[in-house]
C-alpha cells in the first residue's frame, strides 16, 4: 500500500460522540476527514451484524470519497432482552438520535420483561466491530467489547448514547459519569483498535 494512502483515512461516521473518540486514538501523523467534509449521508445499514454494518460503511464512504475509510458499528447488548437493541441501538433513539429516548426505552422494556428487574443485575455489553475498506476492498474488520451491566438510573451528562447507563464490570459509576479519559481506555471501541490499527 502506498504511503500516501495510509496518510489520509476518512472516518465514516456522522455521529459527532463517536468521531471525536475515534480521532482521539489515531495517530496524528494521519490526516483525518470527516464525513461532513464531503457532505456525505450514512448508506442504509441493512446488515444483520455489527461487522456487515461496519463494512456497508466504509465501503460506502470510501467509494464516494476516493480515501481509504475506518467505520465504526456499534452498540449495546442486553443479556435480559435478548441481546437487544444490538444493531438498533441507534434507531431506539428514533429519527433525531434522540438518547434520552433511547434510555426510556430500555427501562421500559426491562419493566415489560420484569417489574423488578431491579432486583437482578442486568448484564450488557457494549460491542464495536471497527473497519477498514478501500473502495470495495475490505482492508481489516474486528470487533472490540466491553463487559458490563444496566445502572438503576441514567446518572452523569459525559459521552453520549447509552454511556448513562451502563457501569462496566468492577467499576461503581457509569461510562456518563466518566471523563472522556478514562473511558475511552475501557470502552469497546478502544478494544476494537488496539487490533485494527496495525492496519494504519
Ligand atoms: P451506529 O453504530 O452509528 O449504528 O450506532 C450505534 C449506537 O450505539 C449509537 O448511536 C449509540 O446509541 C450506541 N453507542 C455506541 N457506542 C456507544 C458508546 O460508546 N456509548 C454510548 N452509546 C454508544
Amino acid at each position: 500500500m502506498s504511503k500516501q494512502k495510509n496518510n489520509k483515512l476518512l472516518i465514516g461516521t456522522n455521529n459527532k460522540g463517536k468521531l471525536g473518540e475515534i480521532k482521539a486514538l489515531l495517530p496524528k501523523s494521519i490526516k483525518i476527514y470527516s464525513t461532513t467534509e464531503f457532505n456525505l449521508k450514512s448508506p442504509t445499514e441493512n446488515g444483520k451484524t455489527f461487522e456487515k454494518n461496519s463494512l456497508i460503511k466504509s465501503k460506502y464512504f470510501s467509494k464516494k470519497s476516493g480515501l481509504m475509510c475506518l467505520a465504526d458499528d456499534s452498540g449495546l447488548e442486553i443479556d435480559f432482552l435478548n441481546k437487544k437493541p444490538g444493531i438498533y441501538s441507534a434507531r431506539w433513539g428514533g429519527k433525531h438520535g434522540d438518547f434520552s429516548k433511547a434510555i426510556k426505552r430500555v427501562y421500559r422494556e426491562l419493566n415489560k420483561k420484569d417489574k423488578n428487574w431491579k432486583k437482578r443485575k442486568i448484564r450488557a455489553r457494549f460491542v464495536c466491530a471497527l473497519s477498514i475498506s478501500y473502495f470495495n476492498k475490505k482492508i481489516a474488520c474486528v470487533l472490540g467489547k466491553v463487559e458490563g451491566y444496566i445502572s438503576h438510573k441514567p446518572k452523569g451528562k459525559n459521552g453520549f448514547g447509552y454511556d448513562p447507563i451502563f457501569i462496566p464490570l468492577k467499576k461503581k459509576r457509569t461510562f456518563g459519569q466518566m471523563k472522556p479519559s478514562q473511558k475511552y481506555k475501557l470502552d469497546h471501541r478502544y478494544q476494537a483498535f488496539k487490533k485494527i490499527r496495525k492496519f494504519l
